[in-house]
């Protein structure tokens, strides 16, 4: 079988309603249509239950009669434009008037075609081919997915809408499974949007063979499959399940769907594997709408990216409790530039070999007027997830500088000042302006500015990334490598791209130097960075033993709460001129 998805033959299935007072008439017409291969019909002789029957049965096309009694189709179609669900129905109005007033009046309130009783059969037969022509078309723009070809967001939530409806009545079940791609922003990264976009399609290709191999569906026929499922954006896919029976079904049709996604992809000459979180909430048991459906099933697959991908989540209502605290920490989050609840606590550089304070890393503080602090884990992911982190992250930039420039004035003399840039806020390709212009604002000398980004910011497009880091070289920045070590294997770029320091990451230090592996992967590192001229900061630093250890390997900087958490502006500058003292009496005493 052919797993391309294509599109419903539009015209032999469409679902042709009629209104009119006399039955004569619409045996007539269906006589003629069904001479012509049309199928399926809804004949309404009493116009007080049109409208009703319109969105109980949702036909493709109307063929309306204007002069009835009770209610008219005037005022029939009036009520149809009314509606944002039947706004664009096709509906083609049947009128033994000549009168050009009537036909005025019918194409005012939108009617989409006309024809004059007694009805020519021919004209019957192209009015309506033409109407479902233009319905096809008009549907494939709106309801589908150019790249994939399955159905869109739109159409999948109308679908939903459908069968809760339907599910309401019978006292079925309804399943909605959303299915995320793990990881699917690194195929991007990597090989490129296009390539991307060609995964996308093997996926829903696959998804689809897998949907019509299960029972629930195959029932269906051919077509079913490609009715239950949807591409609602990005990396992210939909299922409907109706006519559910028990829960081990919807278990073993999630399961079918991992398993067929299990072999490699073969894009552009690469093997790709990928897994998928799913989330699957259901009808009427987790919600009763097709929003909360929609949400609690998105929450669900959330849930089970958080757990570790590749797996499967019933919604329950500990993910809710967590979806619910994420929506409140986003929620508040919008207001907390204006409501200034950010602080930036600053903690200590310290050059290892003399013991002087070197700088300050700037790490961002949330007071929530009601839940007091949250920790930057807390909250920084959701401020990537929203795109707040953009203007938090330029709020921290101006800042850690007007900070610094505060302290040299202050006489904290060359101290420089590390802030951390998130991988949303690098990839902007405004971030070189933003930093230019935070610099020239404030007056900071852009050497002493370090901007520290992880591994992973590193990756993906070559060109596009050593531009971006070239031309923060250029504005006199420098450049450093934060959690050094967690992040990727290739180590290739440490030689292409202008890097300026590496930060060995905390998990490293702990253990040392106890633990020999730990140890000899802190020696590996700062070797390299000897060879590679970078400076070396050994991060999360807590006993003298680790200290003395670092201080052998001759690493540079050290930064950890040996000598101190991180701390309050002013508390900062009271630390610097003590260790300035006790440097200067270290000294006397030495002399
Ligand atoms: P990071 O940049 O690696 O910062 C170091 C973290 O380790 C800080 O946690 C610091 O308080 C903690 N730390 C330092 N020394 C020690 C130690 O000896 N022992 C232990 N146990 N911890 C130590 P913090 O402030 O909670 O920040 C966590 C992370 O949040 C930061 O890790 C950084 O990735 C992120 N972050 C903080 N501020 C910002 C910011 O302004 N922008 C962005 N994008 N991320 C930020
Ligand atoms: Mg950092
Ligand atoms: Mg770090």
């Amino acid at each position: 079988m052919n797993d391309t998805p294509k599109q419903e033959t539009p015209f032999y299935d469409a679902v042709i309603m009629m209104i009119d007072d006399e039955p004569l008439v619409m045996d007539v017409l269906q006589t003629c249509l069904e001479e012509h291969n049309y199928r399926f019909f809804i004949k309404i002789e009493d116009s007080t239950s049109a409208v009703d029957a319109i969105f109980n049965e949702r036909p493709d096309v109307v063929l309306l009669d204007l002069n009835m009694p009770n209610v008219d189709g005037f005022a029939i179609l009036k009520a149809l434009r009314e509606n944002p669900e039947t706004k664009f129905l096709s509906v083609i109005v049947l009128t033994s008037s000549n009168d050009s007033n009537t036909k005025l009046k019918a194409l005012e309130l939108g009617a989409t075609d006309f024809l004059a009783k007694p009805v020519d059969r021919s004209e019957l037969v192209l009015r309506i081919k033409n109407t479902l022509t233009v319905k096809a078309y008009q549907d494939q723009l709106a309801y589908y997915d150019t790249l994939t070809q399955l159905p869109n967001r739109k159409l999948f939530l109308d679908r939903l809408d459908w069968a809760i409806k339907c599910a309401t009545r019978e006292n079925g079940q309804v399943a909605v499974l959303n299915i995320a791609i793990d990881r699917f922003q690194q195929v991007n990264e990597l090989l490129g949007t296009q390539a991307g976009d060609e995964l996308l399609v093997e996926v829903s290709r696959r998804l689809l063979k897998s949907l019509r191999e299960t029972d629930t569906i195959s029932r269906g026929g051919p077509e079913a499959a490609w009715r239950n499922i949807a591409r609602l954006s990005g990396d992210e896919f939909s299922i409907l399940l109706t006519d559910l029976k028990s829960g081990g079904q919807i278990v073993a049709i999630a399961e079918r769907l991992r398993t067929g996604l299990r072999d490699p992809f073969h894009i552009r000459q690469r093997e790709i594997y990928i897994t998928v979180s799913i989330g699957i909430a259901l009808f009427p048991k987790d919600a009763d709408t097709t929003d909360t459906l929609m949400k609690h099933a998105g929450a669900a697959t959330a849930y089970a990216k958080e757990k570790g991908r590749d797996c499967y989540q019933f919604f329950s209502a500990e993910i809710n409790a967590v979806a619910q605290q994420r929506m409140n920490v986003e929620h508040s989050l919008r207001r907390v530039l204006e409501r200034n609840e950010l602080d930036l606590y600053y903690q200590p550089k310290i050059c290892a070999a003399s013991g002087e304070v070197k700088g300050a890393e700037a790490l961002l503080r949330w007071r929530h007027p009601q839940r007091g602090f949250i920790p930057p884990y807390e909250f920084i992911p959701v401020a990537e997830d929203s795109g707040m982190i953009i203007p938090i992250g330029e709020w921290v930039l101006r800042r850690a500088c007007e900070q610094n420039v505060q302290w040299q004035q202050n006489g904290l003399r060359n101290l420089s000042m590390s802030v951390n840039v998130s991988a949303q806020q690098f990839r902007d390709n405004r971030f070189p302006a933003i930093v230019q212009k935070v610099l020239s604002d404030t007056g900071m000398d852009p050497e002493l500015l370090i901007l520290e980004i992880t591994e992973g910011v590193l990756m993906g497009d070559r060109d596009r990334v050593g531009d971006l880091l070239f031309k923060i070289k250029t504005i006199g920045a420098l450049l450093s490598i934060d959690d050094f070590g967690t992040g990727y294997s290739s180590l290739s770029y440490l030689k292409t791209f202008p890097i300026d320091e590496l930060k060995i990451d905390r998990s490293f230090i702990i253990d040392t130097p106890a633990d020999e592996d730990s140890a000899a992967i802190v020696r590996t590192i700062v070797a390299m960075a000897r060879s590679l001229d970078l400076q070396v900061v050994a991060e999360g630093v807590e006993e003298e033993a680790q200290l003395q250890f670092l201080r052998e390997l001759c690493c540079d900087q050290i930064q950890g709460y040996y000598f101190a958490k991180p701390m309050p502006a002013p508390e900062f500058e009271l630390f610097c001129q003590q260790r300035a003292l006790q440097h200067k009496k270290s000294g006397a005493n030495r002399a």
